[in-house]
């Protein structure tokens, strides 16, 4: 430091003086040396010849100045060389006593040199004096702030959406190429333009201003604004602005950056997707209600807390209400038919009373009193205020319930016709007996009167257990012969069907009987082959015997056609493959051929002149009827064999 001091010093006394008087000038000078290397700003005074006169410690530090550097010029000293001119500068100040800069760079370093003249008392110019301002940190902050601003610039180019910076007062200060694209003005055109006169006046809204009025005086919210412009080149576009407060950090000024987005295509397609929709919900709401009116349902809802209920077009069709009237359960009530009023009371009651799904049917009774039949199905939902709603349908099954009762009464008709016909094909095929029949009432009472005789004889040879044999078989035969007739009138009878438990083999032999003379007129030999232990069935006994007769007489009458040949028919029952019996009549007659095996069945068939063609198809009906199967195969060698089955009774033991 000592050493230094000396130096300066030096320098100074000798850039005073010119004449190295160092005693004098050391009172005047030692406070300017020391307030100088006080100072931290490097300062070098060069003679008017350029050689270095002095300099401070700062400029010992800074530009590695030493002592030895005193009387020497500047532009040997390495630390200066980098100053181009500086010389030449130097003079000028030197001739002219104006100040002069320079940049300087000191590697990472920079300075601002001010070149001052220096000047004697009496105003000549002995030399100047360098001054080093280091301004490193400022050039920095100005190449990162000149970067800064290079590349916000270039990402606000490249950002695809309009971009403007508006001042205090709202007007165009700096935007990026979409802007000035958008609004087909140029920078300069565009430059200082109020926001408000952009655009034919689009943007004049009082919301939009009032709103950056408010971000410039420091507010930060702002609210999207929907705007219509028609851009140059695009036509009518739907913008979007929003707005972004732009604070500079130590600057009071406030600006906002407003960003334009069009939202057009994203308006245009969500405006087709509401068309598209409102057209979709038009169409199935047609649909609806046409579906509602050719199914003749009408749909509702019923909001039990408040009686609201609503109704589609169809349910006031249905119920006949004036289009447009409020639907009421004192309206619903006075059109339900009064027969059906406790069940609907019933059916209110227990909705209100818990959630529950109804589905029934009721009659309403219409004001030129009609009747319509109506099925209503609901469930009930609960919204989120627990109010209990029941969502339904009503369909007017009238036409239904009418044709169903149509086909019961048809149906009952065709079973009352079917009885009436199979009753006459009874009374027709005792008839073709009657014959038989004659002999077997006659049978029996020719025997009482046989033994009648025999009684009287005995009576009068005093024989009283004679007469007392001879009257029991008297009695005996007359039962028989009363049985037959009982048997017969049941037959004939017209009498519902009536299922009994009944022994098959039972019911045949009492058949078989009542044709037996008829064979016999015939020369046709009857066998029978019953199984014994039979399972017992369930059935009509006089329809099943009406069967059995049909078969046996179609059998005789086969057989009687025939010229030559056996004449045998066979009845036969046993167990069925299955389950229950098995009757087959078999006989020796011309027998059926294939294809005719089925037609036989057919009602009105026949091959006989005064046939009626009804006997199998009853048949057939009866023992379907009975659960069992009618059926006609051929017999070997020849003639017809005509089989059925029945199911076994329930309670019969296996
Ligand atoms: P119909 O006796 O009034 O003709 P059926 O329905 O009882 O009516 O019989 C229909 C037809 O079936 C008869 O005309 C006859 O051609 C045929 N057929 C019925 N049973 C026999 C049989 N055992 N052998 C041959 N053909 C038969």
């Amino acid at each position: 430091m000592t050493t230094q001091r000396t130096v300066l010093n030096g320098g100074w006394t000798d850039l005073q003086g010119g004449d190295g008087d160092g005693a004098a000038a050391d009172t005047a000078t030692i406070d300017p040396i020391n307030i100088l290397d006080t100072v931290e700003v490097p300062i070098v005074v060069l003679r008017r010849d350029l050689m270095v006169a002095c300099f401070n410690k700062a400029a010992a530090d800074v530009l590695g100045l030493s002592p030895s550097d005193i009387g020497r010029t500047s532009c040997d000293r390495s630390a200066l060389a980098g100053l181009h001119r500086l010389e030449e500068q130097c003079r000028q100040v030197i001739a002219g006593g104006m100040e002069s800069r320079a940049d300087f760079r000191d590697g990472y370093r920079w300075f601002v040199v001010q070149i001052s003249p220096y000047a004697r008392g009496d105003g000549q110019v002995t030399g100047v004096v360098l001054t080093f301002t280091n301004v490193t940190a400022f050039r920095a902050s100005v190449d990162q702030a000149i970067y800064e601003r290079e590349f916000t610039k270039a990402i606000l180019n490249t950002a695809a959406g309009p971009l403007v910076v508006l001042s205090a007062d709202q007007r165009v200060q700096s935007a990026n190429r979409a802007f000035y694209t958008m609004f087909g003005l140029s920078r300069d055109e565009a430059q200082g333009i109020p926001l408000r006169a952009l655009g034919r006046a689009a943007f004049e809204l009082a919301q939009l201003h009032g709103q950056l009025a408010e971000m410039l005086a420091g507010s930060r919210a702002f609210h999207s604004v929907e705007v219509d412009h028609v851009v140059t080149g695009k036509g009518e576009r739907t913008l979007v602005l929003d707005a972004h407060p732009l604070f500079l950090p130590g600057h009071s000024e406030r600006r906002v950056l407003v960003t334009f987005q069009d939202i057009t295509s994203r308006k245009q397609a969500e405006a087709a997707k509401d068309l598209r929709s409102e057209e979709e919900l038009r169409r199935s709401e047609a649909f609806l209600a046409e579906a509602q009116r050719l199914s003749l349902t009408g749909s509702f809802s019923w909001r039990v807390a408040t009686d609201e209920i609503t109704g589609s077009d169809q349910l006031y069709r249905i119920f006949e209400f004036e289009q447009g009237v409020q639907v009421t359960l004192e309206l619903i009530v006075s059109r339900i038919h009064p027969e059906d009023l406790p069940l609907f009371g019933d059916m209110v009651d227990r909705a209100r009373g818990a959630r529950a799904d109804f589905d029934f049917e009721y009659r309403l009774q219409m004001p030129d009193h009609s009747v319509k039949y109506l099925h209503v199905i609901a469930h009930g939902t609960r919204d989120s205020d627990d109010c209990l709603e029941y969502i339904g349908a009503a369909q007017d099954v009238t036409q239904r319930r009418l044709s169903e009762e149509a086909l019961r009464r048809s149906e009952r008709q065709l079973q009352q016709v079917e009885m009436e016909l199979a009753h006459a094909n009874r009374v027709a095929a005792m008839g073709q007996m009657s014959t038989s029949i004659a002999h077997e009432v006659n049978q029996p009472v020719a025997a009482a009167i046989t033994n009648a005789h025999v009684a009287l004889h005995w009576l009068d040879s005093e024989q009283p257990e004679k007469v007392r044999q001879a009257l029991n078989r008297t009695i005996k035969s007359g039962n028989r012969a009363s049985e037959v007739i009982d048997r017969i009138r049941a037959f004939i009878k017209k009498t519902p069907p009536r299922m009994d438990s009944l022994e098959v083999n039972d019911a045949i032999l009492e058949v078989i009987a009542l044709t037996r003379s008829e064979a016999v007129k015939n020369g046709i030999s009857v066998q029978t082959q019953l199984a014994e232990g039979l399972p017992v069935i369930q059935g009509d006994r006089v329809q099943l015997q009406q069967v059995v007769l049909n078969l046996i007489i179609n059998a005789l009458e086969a057989i009687s056609g025939l010229g030559e040949g056996a004449r045998e028919l066979m009845i036969s029952t046993g167990k069925a493959k299955s389950d229950g019996v098995f009757v087959a009549v078999r006989d020796s007659g011309p027998g059926v051929s294939p294809t005719n095996l089925e037609r036989v069945f057919e009602a009105f068939y026949t091959t006989k002149s005064d046939g009626l063609g009804m006997g199998l198809s009853i048949c057939r009906s009866i023992i379907e009827a009975h659960g069992g199967r009618l059926w006609a195969t051929a017999s070997e060698p020849q003639g017809a064999i005509f089989e059925f089955t029945l199911p076994t009774h329930p309670d019969s033991p296996s």
